[in-house]
């Protein structure tokens, strides 16, 4: 059986083939449309899905945002604005007349991180690093989705009640101190402007006001982290990202970790996938694997 796997991001739409050994090929992208319309949008998945859909026998998709009932909703509606309430999996059914799955793009991404550790743990969480912050919750074998599709964002739990907004609309969030944009939008000075990945750079090159940036998400992260073991009891963390995989990140959130009480410390791994884990654990949720 081949799956059409798609991803739907903020800035681009993605699709692949995978077969039921999970090797993907004929992988290509499209930007998201800039309008956010439902007729664009619609549009959009007609041609990325229209040189494959013939070569497949259903379709997966791994979206941003809360997948409810094969639905896009939106923490934030101002983010998605007129995609709220797409119906994701009914377009893609009449698209292609194939079997339609949607979930949320983090936790297909900790599917797929789950299944590349090969069995050795049954309860684990995954929590990507990068513009925003999401994540996935695995217990006891099963992805957590949740009767509204939430579960697992824990990006958008509590980190400072004195922080900045966070486009959920809550204040403080995780996502808005740790994440790609809350440390670009903390930088001051001569740093003001800067995107994460020039800050970065910058912390290699010696910048206070850089390594400070960094070390305060690594921090917000790790707290996290205990707050997830807390919840879960899960027996490790797979960190994903581009911040969460960027050179001496993890070994920070380590590092902040083992100054929690010992309870909360858990077997921190970084992500096995870079760039696909949501095509492939949609892929994989499709195949019931
Ligand atoms: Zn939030």
């Amino acid at each position: 059986m081949t799956t059409l796997a798609i991803d739907i991001g903020g800035t681009k739409l993605a699709a692949a083939l995978v077969d039921g050994r999970l090797q993907m090929r004929d992988r290509h992208e499209l930007p998201t449309p800039a309008s956010k319309t439902p007729q664009a949008l619609r549009a959009a998945l007609e041609a990325l899905i229209e040189p494959l859909q013939a070569q497949a026998q259903r379709v997966a998709i791994a979206s941003t945002g809360i997948i409810r009932e094969g639905a896009l909703l939106a923490l934030n509606p101002l983010n998605l604005g007129g995609l709220m309430l797409f119906p994701l999996v009914q377009t893609l059914e009449s698209l292609t007349g194939l079997p339609t799955l949607a979930v949320n793009d983090a936790q297909a991404a900790a599917w797929a991180e789950y299944h590349a550790l090969g069995g050795k743990y049954h309860d684990m969480a995954f929590i990507t690093v990068s513009t925003g912050v999401g994540g996935g919750v695995v217990s006891n074998g099963k992805l957590l989705t949740g009767v509204g599709g939430l579960a697992g964002h824990v990006g958008h739990t509590l980190a400072d009640p004195n922080g900045p907004q966070c486009g959920c609309g809550r204040v403080g969030c995780v996502e808005a101190i740790a994440s790609g944009r809350g440390i670009a939008a903390a930088a001051e000075g001569s740093l003001a402007g800067c995107d994460a990945k020039t800050i970065f750079s910058r912390a290699g090159q010696g910048d206070e006001q850089a390594r400070q940036l960094i070390q305060r998400s690594a921090c917000t992260l790790a707290r996290l982290i205990a707050d997830v073991k807390a919840t879960t009891d899960c027996q490790c963390v797979v960190i994903g990202g581009s911040v969460g995989l960027a050179e001496g990140y993890l070994a920070q959130v380590k590092a902040w970790l083992a100054q929690e009480p010992a309870a909360y410390h858990v077997r921190l791994l970084a992500a096995h996938y870079r760039h696909d884990a949501g095509l492939l654990g949609a892929a994989l949720l499709a195949q019931g694997e």
